[in-house]
């Protein structure tokens, strides 16, 4: 199963995605996790990614798509994968499903997690305070949030047409938000 989970920056997506690729025993892939271990390690990748990330924006589409050929392409990622941060734009979910195509596959689900924006900025402001990433601050907040709903939101749109999208409340203890996903990804 090819299984997408989307949803605003302070979403819960990298939570909710863990939990439910676990459920359904399929490797979870965060491209926000993989960047940032880039640019940890000084990688080539992570050096090109560094500066959109600190700024909020878009590492381009042309890096992130060189990277999901690579999960795809990765051992135990034939039976299904959930995606988590990805596709970010149209051009990278068009790019999927051709990707996809080829491999005989489809994205079978799109999770819609939905958090109101005044409690997003919150939560991404504690986190700033506990996790210390370096683009959790008031700026970049705003800014992925502008970019999300310029960039990002217009995905759901590309995805409602496949009929593929479910839609999560996505406030509420982090079990219920679970079980609600587990319902989702099912129906
Ligand atoms: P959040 O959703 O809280 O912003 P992520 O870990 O998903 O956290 O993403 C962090 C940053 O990594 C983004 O602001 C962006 O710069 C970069 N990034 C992650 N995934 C993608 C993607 N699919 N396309 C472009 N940039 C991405």
């Amino acid at each position: 199963m090819f299984l997408m989970i989307l949803g605003a920056p302070g979403s819960g997506k990298g939570t909710q995605g863990k939990l439910l690729a676990d459920h359904l025993a399929i490797p979870q892939v965060s491209t926000g996790e993989v960047l940032r271990a880039a640019v940890t390690d000084g990688t080539p990748l992570g050096r090109e990614a560094k500066g959109y990330m600190d700024q909020g924006l878009l590492v381009p589409d042309a890096v992130i798509l060189g990277l999901i050929r690579e999960i795809l392409d990765s051992e135990g990622a034939e039976g299904g994968v959930l995606m988590d941060g990805f596709p970010r734009t149209v051009a990278q979910a068009e790019a999927v499903d051709r990707l996809l195509a080829e491999r005989g596959a489809r994205v079978d689900r799109v999770v819609l997690l939905e958090v109101p924006e005044e409690e997003l900025v919150q939560r991404l402001l504690g986190r700033a305070a506990k996790e210390g990433r370096s683009d959790d601050n008031l700026q970049s907040i705003r800014q992925r949030l502008t970019v999300y709903l310029e960039q990002t939101a217009p995905l759901v749109a590309y995805y409602e047409r496949q009929g593929v999208v479910r839609r999560v409340p996505g406030q509420g203890t982090v079990a219920e938000i679970a079980a609600r996903a587990r319902d989702a990804a099912r129906a």
